[in-house]
């Protein structure tokens, strides 16, 4: 029989929970969750703290939410909204009527992914004649490229950052064009460390070689045009630029939308085409799709109008103000602490830091942090660059922030007095001898339960260990590769049915 009672027995019920009870699981699952609200948490959740504003969203999500963008001549409200979207997104970057950029044109995706997965495919049916397609991105560019590059086997020409400045040099990834490739990419700002790469001379030197220049403005296309109008030093990114032939923006960061929206932007509708996919050869409706999906929930979409319909142009410039504020006061509470350094100085809305020589250990003091309610997010060390700390800041942290610089004193005292995490000696072993191909099942079983991973949800271990520390710094002792695979594993045991019991 059925378990009522048990929501890790499968979701089908017997007989139906009443309503009242569902929504009372979700909240009790809910209640393990990051905070999503009250500006503590510094990634995956963008919030402005604006009063009415989730309920606003919610309500136009609920209007829409069984609508579906497959068809826009069935559902012209979605078309309607999308094209409002993709207006405000091109008002923003510096295209439009009386613009240098009067032509452009874009889809909504359901994510930044989706928006670069898009760019690359586009660029690379563009030139069916290229059989082996490449693209150019520099090492800072976003996972996404890679992903896409994956699914889409294009290959990918990684041009390394500068320790110093984290940017590429543009000489440089000037000279990784070569004739196969069709797509070269930079961020504004980049993800990780929130710097915006040289985009006047990347995208002149992709104009000169003829080929496509995608900004990933996913993370900042929304903010840095509001922090230039605060007076900011924002370099060129947008379309002002000559040679940017395609950007991305993500309508649920800082366009602060939920989550499921982001804007594709080509300069006109021709470096657009490839983007879509049609067909009539089965004998169903002829599909014909923009972007990945095919039916597509109205629900996002609808919330995403509805939220930049409410704030409005003067409503973001306020946001962009607040969170430059508080931007400079967490960049100032880091630089008062000794043993830490700012891995940049802020010029988007990151805060990224490092430990300076003979400083705490990072990964320690992201689980004191933690246990003081700040929810950051580690970065391991990677090509050169050490091991940092990413800060997402977002307008709800202001408030938060004089609290933030005594409990970063606070936990850095503690990190220095635990000291680093050692690795037990034979996982030190297992990790330096290991290769991905070596890893067995029962190898990962047993590392899994060596590092706490993997409880059942809901139960006292829980599926993560309290203390990430050890888990990052194993993943950090071990190659790019070996961190890849761990991962797919230890992800993957998390990722089991639980089954009604029969
Ligand atoms: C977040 C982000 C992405 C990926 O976006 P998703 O919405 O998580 O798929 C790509 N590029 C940059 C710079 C980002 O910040």
């Amino acid at each position: 029989m059925i378990d009522e009672n048990r929501v890790e027995a499968g979701a089908l019920s017997a007989t139906g929970v009443p309503a009242e009870r569902v929504l009372e699981e979700v909240r009790k699952l809910r209640a393990s969750d990051a905070p999503t609200h009250g500006g503590r948490l510094f990634a995956y959740v963008y919030d402005p703290a604006v009063p009415g504003l989730d309920e606003l969203a919610a309500a136009a999500h609920r209007e829409s939410a069984h609508v579906n963008g497959l068809d826009p001549t069935a559902f012209p409200s979605l078309l309607a909204m999308e094209n409002a979207l993709v207006g405000a997104a091109g008002r923003v970057l510096g295209a439009g009527p009386g613009t240098t950029a009067p032509d452009v044109v874009g889809s909504v995706t359901s994510g930044g992914t989706e928006s670069l997965i898009l760019a690359v495919k586009t660029a690379r049916d563009a030139h069916p004649e290229i059989t082996a397609p490449r693209i150019v991105v520099p090492s800072s560019a976003h996972a996404a490229f890679a992903k896409a590059a994956h699914y889409l086997r294009v290959a990918l020409d990684v041009v390394p950052v500068s320790p110093e400045t984290l940017r590429p040099d543009p000489a440089a990834m000037a000279a990784a064009i070569r004739p196969e490739t069709v797509l070269v990419a930079c961020s504004a700002p980049s993800y990780a460390h929130g710097v915006v790469d040289p985009v006047t001379q990347i995208a002149a030197a992709a104009a000169e070689a003829g080929v496509r220049c995608h900004v990933d403005a996913c993370f900042g296309g929304w903010t840095l045009p509001y922090l230039r109008r605060l007076g900011e030093p924002v370099p060129p990114f947008d379309f002002a630029v000559p040679g940017v032939t395609s950007i991305s923006v993500d309508l649920h960061k800082y366009a602060y939308a939920p989550k499921g929206v982001s804007v594709l932007l080509h300069r006109d509708a021709t470096l657009r085409a490839p983007q879509y996919f049609a067909y009539a050869d089965w004998p169903g409706y002829t599909m014909i799709n923009p972007v990945i999906a095919s039916t597509r929930s109205g629900g996002p979409i609808a919330a995403a109008y509805a939220t930049v319909r409410h704030l409005g142009d003067e409503g973001y410039l306020r946001l962009a103000a607040i969170t430059r504020d508080a931007v400079t006061g967490l960049a100032d509470a880091v630089r008062a602490v000794d043993g830490l350094r700012l891995m940049a100085e802020p010029e988007s809305t990151v805060v990224c830091f490092t430990a300076t020589e003979g400083g705490p250990d990072l990964f320690v003091l992201v689980d004191e942090l933690t246990a003081r309610g700040w929810h950051t997010q580690p970065q391991l060390s990677y090509a050169g660059l050490p091991a940092s700390v990413h800060l997402t800041v977002t307008a709800a942290v202001a408030p938060r922030v004089a609290e933030f610089g005594p409990d970063l004193t606070d936990a850095v005292a503690a990190a220095r007095a635990a000291g680093p995490v050692r690795l037990p000696a034979e996982l030190a072993a297992l990790v330096g001898a290991l290769t991905p191909e070596a890893l067995t099942p029962d190898l990962i079983v047993g590392l899994a339960a060596g590092l706490g991973l993997g409880g059942e949800v809901g139960s006292d271990a829980g599926p993560l260990p309290e203390r990430m520390a050890l888990v990052n710094t194993l993943l950090d002792a071990a190659p790019s590769a070996l961190r890849e695979r761990l991962l797919v594993e230890f992800v993957s045991l998390l990722q089991r049915p639980s089954w009604a019991p029969s």
